[in-house]
């Protein structure tokens, strides 16, 4: 695809949303199109991860924690409690949000922001999110009120792509939606921008729980990112550190240091077994010397 057909593309989807900003109204538009996005992203994303890991030649290769499974109930259990939470919680929050995004100038009927302003709105976004999700996780970690509340997420021991919105209604509230939309809402950022946006932090966070180590995940791309094997260690090992997005936070902060031991526990086991020949993957290795 040219970039003058990605420029059209564009064009027509934000046009889109102005029209149907026109016809259905500004909120309406802003939850159907966030709505979709989420949904898409988040489906689809689940059901790539969960064939993959029924083919017993990438279980075997990529799956973190071998042969450990969440159950059946607990898996059922966690995609009610979503829906639900969709509907009850997430919705009138979005609301919210939509009524501070108009405040900080947002609108469906902006113009397009350029490549360079959309480059550092995401990058403003995704240090924000990091800065606030960390805070706010590493707070909810706290073992005075870790049962009350994140307990519930943590009920994965080994992640699966659901588990990623499986959460008490106020860490939702608290850590979940705050860190994704406030960056962007607070920035007044187009639509699409706030789509796109939406859209790589839902598949950022179903990769990190999708309990595989897929060797061709686009965030690998990104020095920094922390990746499935970072927070698949954090559901493993609940009291270890790891709260992060990008493990920015966590090399600042130091608590990513448990994390770095565990992984290099696990190139030695891998070294034993692969016999005279270390198999050490450039990349596991980019973050062990983060
Ligand atoms: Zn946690
Ligand atoms: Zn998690």
């Amino acid at each position: 695809m040219t970039y003058d057909a990605i420029g059209t593309w564009i064009r027509y989807l934000a046009d889109l949303l102005s029209r149907s900003a026109v016809d259905h109204g500004e909120l309406v538009t802003f939850l159907a199109a966030g709505t979709l996005v989420h949904e898409s992203i988040f489906v689809t994303g689940n059901l790539c991860y969960t064939l993959i890991s029924y083919v017993p030649i990438c279980r075997q290769r990529w799956k973190i924690q071998k042969g450990v499974n969440p159950s059946t109930e607990l898996t059922h259990k966690a995609v009610l409690h979503i829906y639900l939470g969709r509907l009850f919680i997430q919705l009138p929050a979005i609301v919210g949000y939509f009524c501070l995004w108009k405040h900080c100038g947002g609108s469906m009927h902006a113009s397009l922001p350029s490549a360079m302003q959309c480059t550092w709105q995401l990058l403003v976004c995704a240090l924000g999110t990091e800065f606030m999700f960390y805070s706010a996780h590493r707070m909810f970690h706290h073992p005075s009120i870790y049962k009350y509340f994140h307990k519930q997420h943590h009920e994965f021991k080994s992640p699966i792509g659901i588990s990623s919105e499986y959460a008490h209604v106020l860490e939702d509230l608290i850590v979940n939606l705050p860190s994704t939309l406030l960056p962007p809402v607070i920035l007044g950022v187009h639509p699409l921008v706030l789509y796109l946006w939406l859209a790589l932090r839902i598949w950022e966070t179903v990769d990190a729980h999708s309990g595989l180590a897929l060797p061709w995940s686009p965030y690998y791309l990104l020095p920094c990112f922390a990746g499935p094997l970072f927070h698949d260690f954090h559901h493993m090992a609940t009291t270890k550190g790891a709260y992060g997005v990008l493990g920015l936070m966590d090399y600042i902060f130091g608590t990513d240091k448990e994390f770095k031991e565990h992984l290099l526990r696990r190139k030695h086991v891998e070294m034993d077994v692969n016999g005279k020949k270390a198999q050490v993957r450039a990349k596991e290795l980019l973050r062990i010397n983060m």
